[in-house]
C-alpha cells in the first residue's frame, strides 16, 4: 500500500481544500494544544485494487511544522474499524489524543466536509486506475470520448479484481 499526501497530486484543488484548525490562546482556555494553526495534510492509499475507502490525515502544526499526530478515519458508517483513531504507525505528540478529539468534534462531524474527503479519495483511485491522461477543462471532445473509452475499460479491468467488501482494509 503506497499513501500519498492528495496535495501533491491535485496542487490547486488541495491547497483550495485543505483545511485547518485555528487555535488561539484566550481566558477560560483549558486546552493543552498549544496555540497555532493545524494543518488537516489528507493521505489516500493510491492502490487501484485496494477498496479501503479511507482517509489518513496528518496533523501538522504550522509553526514548527511537526505532525502533531496522524488520524485514520473510513467513509462508511457501518464499518466497525471506521475510526476516527489514531494511526498508531505514525509519530504522535503528547497532544495527539486531544488533537483527535477537536479533529472528530470540529472537522469530520460536518458532512460536508467528509463528502469532500470521500471525493478527493476517489479522484486519486480514478488517477491511479488507468488515469486520466488530460486535464478534463482542456481535452477536445475527440480527446474526451477516447478517454472515457479508455477509462470504462480500465474500470472494468479493475472492478473484476476489486476486494471483497468487509476485507480488512490494510495488509
Ligand atoms: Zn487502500
Amino acid at each position: 500500500m503506497r499513501l500519498v499526501p492528495f496535495m501533491s497530486l491535485f496542487r490547486e484543488l488541495g491547497q483550495r481544500e485543505t483545511r485547518a484548525i485555528v487555535l488561539m490562546d484566550g481566558p477560560g482556555d483549558e486546552s493543552d494544544i498549544p496555540a497555532d494553526r493545524y494543518e488537516l495534510i489528507e493521505f489516500y492509499c493510491t492502490d487501484p485494487k485496494c477498496d479501503c475507502r479511507r482517509v489518513l490525515l496528518r496533523v501538522i502544526a504550522r509553526s514548527t511544522e511537526k505532525p502533531v499526530c496522524t488520524i485514520s478515519f473510513g467513509f462508511d458508517a457501518d464499518d466497525p474499524t471506521r475510526g476516527p483513531f489514531i494511526d498508531p504507525l505514525n509519530p504522535r505528540d503528547k497532544f495527539a489524543d486531544e488533537m483527535l478529539q477537536l479533529v472528530d468534534h470540529m472537522v469530520l462531524s460536518d458532512p460536508k466536509y467528509v463528502e469532500r474527503l470521500e471525493r478527493h479519495y476517489r479522484m486519486v483511485k480514478d488517477k491511479f486506475r488507468g488515469g486520466l491522461r488530460f486535464d478534463p477543462r482542456t481535452m477536445s471532445p475527440e480527446q474526451r470520448t477516447a478517454e472515457r473509452k479508455r477509462r470504462q475499460k480500465a474500470l472494468k479491468k479493475a472492478s473484476s479484481v476489486r476486494m471483497r467488501p468487509g476485507a480488512p482494509p490494510h495488509p
